[in-house]
């Protein structure tokens, strides 16, 4: 997935985006609200993490303090549906019901455990998917977020954490035919260098795993799951 980490704390920044890098996600990270506005307004994020108590940002507020809300308001005045969870040292009752009311699909408060934040984020990607299931599940082929585990017809499928990036992409919308550009956007944050061929590897890698004829190409426009062969065709 494709994440936005809106934090202006240096060491949780980096931790942030270490561990969840090391899950397999592109991670964007940016420090105050001025980047985190900019960056909402010119790409599409699978989901952001926001912090509340935010340095302004921009050439003439550089020290003045902002408030993640105002991000989220305007996020959800313009009706942009990405799912939010608000990071916050502010533990009281107060902050986390405006958080919510604001349109946060969750919160979690400072100092958190990693596990939860990366269990909350699954569970918000489920409910945001209208799936209650925790596995994703596609022609034989079971993907598990929480264990990063593939399964196909029950056996284990080894992948690297680049192939699994793009699997659970297209796991994540099946029917939806992702274009090269919007998987190079899950598999590499700003500043890492994208090598050209990346993607055209990865699906190659994912069809020898899977099976030839689980991802389907559609030339010029880009790669989709294959649907299921039809019911009553005799195989
Ligand atoms: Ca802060």
């Amino acid at each position: 997935m494709r994440l936005l980490l809106v934090e202006d704390d240096r060491m949780i920044g980096e931790s942030l985006r270490s561990a969840l890098r090391g899950e397999g996600h592109a991670v964007d990270w940016v420090r105050d609200l001025a980047a985190g506005r900019a960056s909402l307004a010119s790409e599409r994020f699978d989901l952001v993490l926001l912090d509340l108590g935010l340095p302004s940002g921009g050439p003439t507020a550089a020290a003045s303090a902002g408030d993640g809300l105002e991000l989220l308001a305007e996020l959800r005045s313009r009706r942009d549906p990405t799912p939010v969870i608000v990071l916050t040292a502010r533990d009281a009752p107060g902050d986390r019901v405006r958080g919510l009311d604001t349109g946060a699909d969750d919160y979690l408060v400072k100092p958190f455990e990693l596990d939860e934040l990366t269990a909350r984020i699954r569970a918000v990607m489920r409910r945001h998917g209208g799936r209650s299931e925790p596995v994703l599940e596609y022609r034989g082929v079971s993907f598990d977020p929480a264990t990063r585990r593939v399964l196909r017809n029950g056996e284990p499928v080894l992948l690297s954490s680049r192939e699994l990036a793009v699997l659970e992409a297209l796991m994540m919308r099946p029917g939806a035919v992702l274009s090269r550009a919007q998987l190079e956007d899950r598999l590499y944050g700003w500043g890492e260098e994208i090598e050209s061929n990346a993607v055209s590897v990865y699906i190659h890698q994912l069809r020898r795993k899977l099976g030839a004829d689980f991802i389907g190409n559609m030339r010029g426009v880009g790669y989709f799951l294959q649907p299921p062969p039809a019911a009553g065709s005799d195989r």
